[in-house]
């Protein structure tokens, strides 16, 4: 669950997630249950925030480019984030997320 483009076994929901194969650079979060970790300060890919908190994804808003873009919120300190979905991303999961109003 960090930054990387390296794969990681789920912290939520246990899967083996691999190396992102298309849509994206990095994979901050997991495919199969959209679940991030807090290991970023506002910088994204930092890793230097001491929380580790696991990050809900409570919903998701369209870019004007029509680009998906997932709001996590950390469970242990309330901290909101935006990512972008990646190409390998249930996305099932994706649109069975609550639309929410672009914040900014
Ligand atoms: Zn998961
Ligand atoms: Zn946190």
């Amino acid at each position: 669950m960090i930054a990387n483009n390296s794969g990681f076994v789920c912290q939520k929901c246990g899967k083996q997630v691999d190396r992102i194969k298309f849509g994206g650079s990095y994979r901050n979060h997991c495919p199969f249950c959209l679940y991030s970790k807090h290991v970023d300060t506002d910088t994204p890919g930092d890793r230097r925030n001491e929380c580790r908190g696991l990050m809900k994804p409570i919903g998701v808003f369209t870019r004007r480019t029509g680009e998906y873009v997932l709001v996590h919120k950390c469970e242990k300190c309330g901290f909101e984030r935006y990512n972008r979905i990646a190409g390998d991303d249930d996305f099932e999961k994706v649109a069975g997320l609550s639309t929410i109003p672009l914040r900014k």
